[in-house]
């Protein structure tokens, strides 16, 4: 541990959301302090942070003070805006690194840097005009989707595309946005691979998780995944694959198509991840101690997983079940302290410990 920060060093977290939270909790528990920069006041992650500031990204004075004031930076989600990464990367180390942070801004960059890696995706085409999208329907087929290239989560800016929907349509509600047409993959279930790499370059998987998404946003992870062998393997070691293309520092989550012919790398995301939630109550270190392990350059922690879980998102109104499930037996709240509950607006979670692993 010689390059790593001592205990009571502090971690800057661009972004003040449940994640950013979470990543605190785990933070203080190794008596780290953690900064959180946020545009919007009374974010979640500020009520259990050491400090926050309360500035747009864009706000240079904020940003520089908030680097001066910490020893490395992490971010909680990926839009973070290119200019606000030049001010602080002058003061203080990014991890993961801007590179990964680009890659994935971008699905087109994402799309080819795994197949660069000779991974599986979905079939791809770039999609700026209307002719780009009548060429690609041509080549890939409906049904399809297509994406925005930017600035998409929990499915938004995406429209399917079948063979009875009008493409000038569908390219209309993305509002000139620059996209990509992805085939439609018939998928027989999700899984993703949450992964860590530390700064010297170790790499740990958990278990991988199945999950459940509705409406675009995920409802369900369970674990252990209905996957093969062989496929719980292939999942772990393209995660790794991954890492070390990027020389990554901290957590990934890998969402993953389990098809008969193999595993399809839908994206990843470069930070812990919500389909890795799981891993709370499922595991001796979960991944936001594992994040803040890596970026902090101490040795990666003991991810074996000890019990079978079923994470289960609170999205919304859900949030009136609190009272029941604070009742339920082996079951782990958590909530993430949001005031205004809205239809979609992740809420917190629920972890079912289902049993120790047989
Ligand atoms: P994404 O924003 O790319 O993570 O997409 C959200 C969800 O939409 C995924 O988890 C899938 O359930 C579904 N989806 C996205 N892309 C595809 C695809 N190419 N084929 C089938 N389903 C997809």
């Amino acid at each position: 541990m010689s390059d790593a920060l001592p205990s009571g060093s502090t971690i800057g977290i661009l972004g003040g959301g449940q994640l950013g939270r979470m990543l605190s909790a785990a933070a203080s528990r190794l008596g780290f302090r953690t900064h959180i920069y946020e545009p919007s006041a009374d974010c979640p992650a500020s009520h259990v942070a050491h400090r926050t500031t309360t500035a747009a990204y864009d706000d240079a004075d904020a940003l520089a003070a908030f680097a001066q004031s910490v020893d490395v930076v992490t971010y909680e989600f990926e839009n973070v805006p290119t200019g606000a990464l030049d001010l602080i990367e002058a003061q203080a180390p990014i991890r993961p690194n801007r590179r990964a942070l680009a890659i994935s801004q971008d699905r087109l960059a994402e799309k080819q840097f795994l197949q660069g890696l000779g991974l599986a995706t979905a079939p791809f085409a770039q999609v700026d005009t209307l002719d780009d999208l009548q060429t690609a329907l041509n080549s890939i087929g409906a049904p399809a989707i297509l994406k925005t290239r930017r600035f998409g989560y929990d499915g938004k800016g995406q429209v399917r595309l079948n063979t009875n929907n009008e493409p000038a349509t569908a390219l209309a509600t993305l509002e000139g946005a620059p996209a990509i047409l992805e085939g439609f993959v018939d998928f027989s279930l999700e899984a993703s691979v949450i992964a860590a790499r530390g700064l010297d370059g170790a790499v740990s998987a958990y278990d991988p998780g199945e999950n459940v998404h509705e409406g675009g946003i995920l409802r369900t992870t369970a674990v252990p995944a209905r996957l093969t062998a062989a496929q719980r393997n292939d999942a772990v070691l393209l995660a790794g694959k991954v890492l070390n293309a990027l020389d990554y520092t901290g957590v990934i989550g890998v969402e993953l198509f389990v098809t008969p012919r193999g595993l399809i790398v839908n994206e990843f995301a470069p930070r812990v991840h919500n389909s890795g939630h799981w891993t709370q109550n499922g595991c001796t270190v979960d991944q936001f101690e594992q994040h803040i392990r890596a970026i902090t350059g101490w040795p990666l922690g003991d991810g074996a997983r000890h019990s079978d879980v079923r994470m289960e998102n609170l999205i919304g109104d859900d949030i009136v079940r609190v009272p029941d499930l604070a009742a339920e037996p082996a079951t782990a709240l958590h909530l993430y302290g949001k005031a205004d509950t809205r239809p979609g607006r992740k809420m917190g979670h629920v972890n079912r410990v289902l049993g120790p692993v047989r």
